[in-house]
């Protein structure tokens, strides 16, 4: 079952590139893990360090991922107590 599985990683620890579109989180080898925001949509929840070909389980739940839409603001602090008012 488990490969090569270095760790179990919360999706909260990893850092999101709103620009490449991944989630990443840093390798004991000095690389990184990496896993795109599409493959996790997918289901997809190994990340694949391309370096040492180690691997993280993402946990994480798919209903808490950035919408597509709002990628852009995916770096925003999750401010769930703070909805804007709509006037
Ligand atoms: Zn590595």
């Amino acid at each position: 079952m488990a490969e090569n599985i270095y760790d179990e990683i919360e999706i909260e620890d990893m850092t999101y590139d709103p620009t490449l579109q991944i989630y990443h989180y840093p390798c004991p080898c000095g690389d990184r893990f990496e896993i795109a925001i599409a493959d996790l949509r997918d289901g997809e929840e190994i990340a694949v360090c391309p370096s040492c070909s180690l691997m993280i389980r993402v946990v994480f739940e798919v209903d808490n991922l950035p919408k597509e839409e709002d990628e852009a603001m995916a770096i925003a602090p999750a401010a769930e107590a703070q909805m804007p008012i709509a006037a």
